[in-house]
């Protein structure tokens, strides 16, 4: 005969939630979540049980309702969070690209709480354009006659694509049939909004007599793309916006740019590499411009198109802009970001996107050497830390080829183990407020170039020193 130990039964869910610890779980979390919590405690200890792994584990109410404090306390959480960017790309994608000024950010969580004039003409009290609410704006910092603004800028592509040439022909070089981030490919955007895509030229070399040739009475629209995420270099040509500008004009066909990024502003007076300016690409004679709200000009994901009156009015009556619309949470942050740019001299303070793209070296060098030692106390003896150069990224496809000289804490484990930096990049990304940085050279790089909130990441490295580290 075996000896098996007396297995208590569980409590049922009445006795885990008579006392006072329940009702404290109830007043944050609601009584019924907390029932529902304490049922899958009782079903998860019932499941041991069986499975005979802890058989013996006892079992009383205190057990169950902090397994399912736990749980409640999880669910709870918002998985969307803030991060710590360190990868040195400063409009990066996956985490979110612009980060909205102090400004942008108030406006947008004002008309959150509250009724907007979103699409209400407060004069004469009738329905209103939402567009209209930065129209004026985007007219003034562009010198379009119009504009119009969507979700993002594919949706803008899309958009322009299948209003100004649904079932016609649109001619594009080859070699600006690129493909973006996320899977978002010209031609495949093409084929989404029912166009037929004319190639014209080759990878390398594009001729104005390629576009005069490949125009046809089914012709509905001449684009170009500004191949922002990568360059070709050595036996090239391409034709000037200007150029083709005249070819359109002659042949009575719009053309369309997508800028990608694009700017409202001359990057260069700001030290950084140059980067096509909304304004020109129009004054060229460019009848449509499409451009990020979220990569330079450091506003809230949006697309902006703007251009000819007549285009833009075809462009927001088709019946695709409605499915496109952004919403009033967008307007507001866009706004407030275009307003800043009525005020040049402010802007490096203002918007977050051109302050962290224009941070001078020696002072990420200087932020770099005075969390040194924290970084180093953290860490332990494991770890070498350095300070070091590096470039940092512009990113979102934007300025490929340019770097910005930046600095970095490199962080090399003394046992020169090649798993370690992939365990500490781990570390790193568990903490509450999760830093993301990346792995160059068998060290974990982090660039300062995007830390502005100092004591934010002391607090995190107080935290990694709990975290006990193999190096
Ligand atoms: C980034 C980019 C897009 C896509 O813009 P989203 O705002 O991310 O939708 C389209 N075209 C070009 C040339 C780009 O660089």
């Amino acid at each position: 005969m075996t000896e098996t130990k007396p297995v208590s039964p569980l409590p049922s869910v009445d006795r885990v939630m008579h006392g006072p610890q329940a009702e404290v779980l109830c007043v944050a979390y609601g009584r019924s979540a907390v029932v529902d919590a304490v049922r899958a405690a009782l079903a998860q200890l019932r499941a041991e049980r069986t499975s005979k792994a802890k058989a013996d584990g006892a079992a009383d109410a205190d057990k169950v309702l902090s397994l399912a404090a736990v749980s409640l306390a999880a669910r709870a959480t918002p998985a969307l969070k803030p991060v710590i960017n360190l990868t040195g790309t400063v409009l990066h994608t996956n985490l979110g690209r612009a980060l909205l000024s102090e400004e942008a950010a108030e406006r947008v969580a004002m008309v959150a709480r509250s009724a907007c004039n979103l699409e209400f003409d407060l004069g004469s009290g009738e329905r209103g354009e939402r567009d209209a609410l930065v129209e004026e704006l985007l007219i003034e910092l562009t010198g379009a006659e119009a504009a119009t603004v969507v979700n993002n800028n594919a949706a803008a592509v899309l958009l322009v694509l299948a209003a100004l040439a649904e079932g016609r022909e649109v001619v594009v070089s080859r070699g600006e049939l690129i493909e973006i981030g996320g899977a978002f490919r010209i031609p495949d955007v093409m084929r989404s909004a029912n166009v037929r895509l004319v190639e014209v030229g080759t990878t390398n070399r594009t001729h104005a007599k390629d576009y005069l040739e490949a125009i046809g009475p089914d012709t509905a629209l001449l684009m170009k793309v500004h191949t922002s995420n990568y360059k070709i270099v050595g036996f090239t040509a391409e034709v000037a916006e200007r150029e083709l500008a005249e070819i359109a004009q002659r042949n009575k066909l719009p053309l369309a740019i997508d800028l990608g990024a694009g700017s409202l502003i001359d990057l260069e007076a700001f030290g950084l590499p140059k980067e096509p300016i909304v304004r020109d690409t129009l004054a060229a004679g460019v009848d449509i411009v499409t451009f990020s709200g979220d990569k330079l000009l450091g506003g809230p994901q949006a697309g902006l198109i703007v251009g000819k009156k007549d285009l833009i009015q075809r462009i927001s009556r088709h019946p695709l802009k409605r499915a496109l619309r952004v919403s009033k949470l967008t307007l507001a942050a866009l706004e407030a970001t275009l307003l800043a740019y009525r005020s040049p001299d402010f802007l490096r303070r203002d918007l977050p996107t051109l302050r962290l793209l224009t941070r001078a070296q020696d002072e990420i060098q200087a932020l770099a050497e005075r969390l040194k030692p924290h970084l180093a106390a953290a860490l332990g003896d494991g770890w070498q830390v350095a300070v070091t150069s590096v470039a940092s990224q512009v990113g979102s496809g934007s300025l490929p080829l340019d770097e910005l000289p930046s600095a970095a804490l490199a962080l090399t484990p003394v046992s020169k183990s090649s798993a370690a930096p992939q365990r500490l990049l781990a570390a790193l990304r568990a903490l509450p407020t999760p830093i993301i940085g990346r792995v160059g050279d068998g060290s974990v790089i982090l660039d300062l170039r995007c830390l502005e909130d100092e004591p934010l990441f002391l607090a995190q490295m107080q935290e990694l020193a709990r975290v006990k580290l193999k190096a």
